[in-house]
């Protein structure tokens, strides 16, 4: 009877357990503020190897504004900004007054902001188990939003435990463990903030990520994945020099107007008191040196970044390394910044692929990111989101 049973259960059940799951795997890496041209410096000897036997796009282009959390969401779900709904790491809902905040979880984690639908979310609805060992936006309070499996932001968590950890999850019973794993690294962003994108500091930085790459791809194989697993490798966006000399001082231009200003730095989203507008707008306009500012209505369309309601009326976008300040800035720490128009190749970041599904030593142009949702979906051969604004055919010749 015992024999009898079991015998059901592995011509009957297993095989239905093992059907519910695809027999590939994908492991998406994000390396935050890694500009394209970090991996031509020669100290990247793992992103050298991802070249030599994958895919290598000359450089990877984000939406704008080019920040981490619009960005992430961006290659996650497939969107431009003006869709997803995170039109910036801090923002406010002008008719309700809440505010998302990058760093305050309890805002990044509702639902309600975000929306675009996630990867992890098409994949779930398919039956393909998830995980993240961090992505920002990956938290959310909605169970059937995020990952199976999925861990608490920790800045400081080691990087190589981070690996480990991945490889434990794929390694886990079939059932189980997840086809799909995002990691995420913030070192470069966090070292070109501070000391900028041409310093022998970020060079350190570089060569640590790759480091841990090298780290991830030595696991794989002992644990005799390295043919399964598809290894893609983005980031969010570049980083550019900015300096104490390139400030535009707004809080002088507009000071006692009452205007709502959100953000600084690369851009500011201006909202004018009711009746005041036309002045304001006036005010900038006749001073509009090294940003330039827009109605709403006038963003440039190449941006994607004027229909989202909570987009404000004014928009200011500086020029290339300069910052826009609300007052006089005694202090001004910072060496690098992105958040720029993001045609411009500073902003732009990386994209390497390797694995079964990828083309050899295959070189390739700019890819944008919002294509590498479709091309998740048809890594697992599954249908992608009518309402996405990625595209497969703009992406789908670097595979096989
Ligand atoms: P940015 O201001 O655009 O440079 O944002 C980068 C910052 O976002 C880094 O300092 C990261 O530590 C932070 N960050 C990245 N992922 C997350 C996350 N999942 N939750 C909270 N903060 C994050
Ligand atoms: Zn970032
Ligand atoms: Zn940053």
């Amino acid at each position: 009877m015992k024999f009898l049973k079991k015998l059901i259960l592995l011509i009957f059940i297993l095989p239905a357990l093992i059907a519910a799951q695809p027999n590939n795997y994908v492991i998406l890496i994000s390396f935050d503020g890694f500009r394209w041209d970090y991996a031509n410096r020669g100290i990247t000897p793992n992103i050298d190897y991802m070249k030599k036997n994958g895919v290598s796009a000359s450089s990877f282009q984000p939406c704008f504004p080019s920040k981490t959390f619009p960005n992430h969401q961006s290659i996650i779900t497939g969107m431009y900004i003006d869709n997803h709904g995170i039109i910036s790491n801090s923002f406010e809902d002008p008719f309700t007054g809440e505010r998302y905040r990058l760093g305050d979880d309890k805002t990044t984690s509702q639902s309600k902001w975000y929306l675009g639908e996630p990867f992890w979310e098409t994949a779930k609805r398919n039956g393909i188990k998830t995980a993240s060992f961090f992505w920002p936006g990956s938290e959310l309070d909605l169970k059937y939003r995020r990952p199976d499996f999925v861990k608490h932001y920790d800045k400081s968590f080691p990087y190589y435990a981070r690996v480990d950890t991945v490889i434990k999850w794929i390694t886990l019973p079939y059932p189980v463990r997840p086809h799909f794993v995002t990691l995420y690294f913030s070192l470069t962003d966090t070292y070109g903030h501070i000391f900028g994108p041409n310093s022998p500091q970020i060079n350190n930085a570089i060569a640590s990520v790759d480091s841990v790459l090298g780290y991830l791809f030595r696991r794989l194989k002992a644990v005799k994945m390295n043919d399964s697993v598809n290894v893609i490798l983005v980031s969010d966006h570049g980083m550019t020099e900015i300096s104490p000399k390139r400030i535009i001082n707004v809080g002088k231009l507009i000071g006692k107007t009452g205007c709502k200003i959100q953000n600084s730095g690369p851009f500011m989203l201006v909202t004018p008191p009711k009746g005041k507008g036309n002045f304001v707008y006036n005010i900038l306009k006749q001073n509009e040196k090294h940003f330039k500012v827009y109605w709403k209505k006038d963003i440039p369309d190449y941006f994607h970044y004027k229909r989202n309601p909570f987009i404000s009326k004014i928009l200011l976008v500086a020029d290339l390394g300069w910052s826009l300040e609300r007052k006089e800035v005694n202090k001004f720490r910072m060496k690098g910044n992105h958040g720029y128009d993001n045609h411009q190749l500073d902003m732009h970041g990386i994209f390497f692929a390797i694995g079964p599904s990828f083309k050899k030593g295959y070189r390739t142009g700019t890819i944008w990111n919002v294509d590498v949702y479709p091309l998740l979906c048809k890594l697992f051969g599954i249908s992608p989101r009518g309402n996405i604004d990625g595209k497969l055919e703009r992406i789908s010749f670097i595979l096989k």
